[in-house]
């Protein structure tokens, strides 16, 4: 629920919109889901569609399957990946309290 209807769906792609109530669940999920917080999830995700299959995805295929699916929590980002990702407009989530809240 906190990565894939959360993270994912409402604060990456924006798919739909939500209200406090369901933000706050959503965010207390995602703290379970133990993926970092948010913004920094998103910042990484919006990366990935940007800039897939090159050194700046932090999912990196071409990396192989397990760094794609679970190695890119275990290890420390690329320069390229912090270069990119700087470069990412997370505006809308630093504005957010709830985010802001979490990733704090
Ligand atoms: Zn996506």
């Amino acid at each position: 629920m906190g990565i894939s209807a959360g993270a994912h769906r409402l604060w990456a792609h924006r798919s739909y919109k939500a209200k406090w109530q369901l933000r706050l669940f959503l965010m207390i999920c995602n703290c379970i889901g133990m993926q970092d917080s948010v913004i920094v999830w998103v910042r990484d995700h919006r990366c990935h569609h940007k800039w897939v299959e090159t050194d700046a995805d932090p999912y990196n295929i071409k990396r192989g399957f397990f760094f794609a699916h679970v190695g890119w929590l275990l290890m420390k980002k690329r320069a390229m990946v912090k270069e990119y990702g700087s470069k990412i407009d997370i505006s809308d989530l630093t504005s957010d309290p709830i985010l802001a809240f979490q990733h704090r």
